[in-house]
C-alpha cells in the first residue's frame, strides 16, 4: 500500500506572521527545482500559531504547501474565550488540524473525550485530523506503551467513527519531544505496526490508507532512515521545523526513500 507522505511543521508559539514570512520566501526558494518531484512523492504543510494562519496562508497560495492548525475547540461557537473554531479554521483555508498533541495533554489538561469531541467536530469538513498521540518516559519503562497509545486512539475512533482514511496519526512519544532524543527507526516502527493493526482491525482496508506520522526531535541526520521505516509514512516536525534550510532537508528526505 503506498502512502503519499506528509511532512508537518509544528511551529508551536514560534515565528510571528512578518518572520514566516521570510521563511516561506526562503523555504520555497529551496523547493523550487523540486517542485514536480514533489508534488507526487511528498505532501507538505505548515502549522503556525493562530494569529499567523492568515499571513501565512497568503503567502501559501498556488505553491502546493498546505495550511494547518495547532488547535481548535470542539464547539462551533460561543462564550469560549480566546478559542479559535473550525469555521475560523476553514475560513482561513486549513487542510489539517493538530488535535491531542503531548503538549496541550500535559500542559492545558486536555482529556481523550475533549480530543476526541474535537474529532467530532472535524469529520466530514475540509480541515482533517492530525491526531497526536504517545507515552510518556515513565509509562515506556513500565511497558505500558502499546496500552496507552492504544487507548488514545480508541478514545477518538469510538466517537468519531466516520472519519475513515481522513484521519491522520501522528506517534510522537513524550520523552522523544523537544529533547533530541529520538526513538530509533526500529522502536518507532514497533510502535507504528501497532497503531496500523488497531486501524485495520477497525476501520478495515481504510486502516491501511491512514498515514501514521512519526514526531519527536525529527531532524535533517534522522529523517531519511525514520521514513524509510514501512509504516512512517511522513513526520510531524517541531523544533527543526522553524529553519527552512533544515525543513526543506527533512522534506526532501522523502524524496530518497525507495
Ligand atoms: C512536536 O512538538 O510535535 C515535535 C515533534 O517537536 P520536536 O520535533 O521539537 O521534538
Amino acid at each position: 500500500m503506498s502512502r503519499l507522505p506528509l511532512i508537518c511543521a509544528n511551529w508551536k508559539m514560534n515565528h510571528t506572521a512578518s518572520e514566516a514570512t521570510r521563511f516561506l520566501q526562503d523555504f520555497v526558494s529551496r523547493m523550487a527545482a523540486h517542485r514536480s518531484a514533489l508534488d507526487e512523492r511528498v505532501e507538505i504543510a505548515i502549522a503556525p500559531a493562530h494569529p499567523v494562519l492568515d499571513r501565512l496562508g497568503r503567502g501559501l497560495e498556488g505553491s502546493g504547501i498546505q495550511l494547518a492548525a495547532q488547535n481548535l475547540h470542539a464547539e462551533e461557537s460561543g462564550a469560549f474565550t480566546g478559542e479559535v473554531s473550525l469555521s475560523m479554521l476553514v475560513d482561513l483555508g486549513c487542510r489539517y488540524a493538530l488535535i491531542g498533541h503531548s503538549e496541550r495533554r500535559a500542559l492545558f489538561g486536555e482529556k481523550d473525550p475533549e480530543i476526541a469531541a474535537k474529532a467530532l467536530r472535524l469529520q466530514g469538513s475540509p480541515i482533517r485530523p492530525i491526531l497526536c498521540v504517545g507515552e510518556t518516559l515513565e509509562e515506556r519503562d513500565r511497558g505500558a506503551t502499546l496500552d496507552v497509545v492504544g487507548q488514545q486512539l480508541s478514545s477518538v475512533l469510538e466517537v468519531a467513527d466516520g472519519l475513515g482514511d481522513e484521519l491522520v496519526v501522528a506517534y510522537e512519544p513524550v520523552w522523544a519531544i523537544g529533547t533530541g532524543r529520538t526513538a530509533t527507526p526500529e522502536t518507532a516502527q514497533e510502535v507504528h505496526a501497532a497503531i496500523r493493526k488497531a486501524l485495520s482491525d477497525r476501520l478495515g482496508r481504510a486502516g491501511d490508507r491512514i498515514r501514521i506520522l512519526y514526531g519527536g526531535s525529527v531532524n535533517p541526520s534522522n529523517a531519511g532512515e525514520l521514513l524509510s521505516q514501512p509504516d512512517i509514512d511522513g513526520a510531524l516536525v517541531g523544533g527543526a521545523s522553524l529553519d527552512p534550510e533544515a525543513f526543506a532537508r527533512i522534506a526532501l528526505a522523502c524524496l530518497e526513500i525507495p
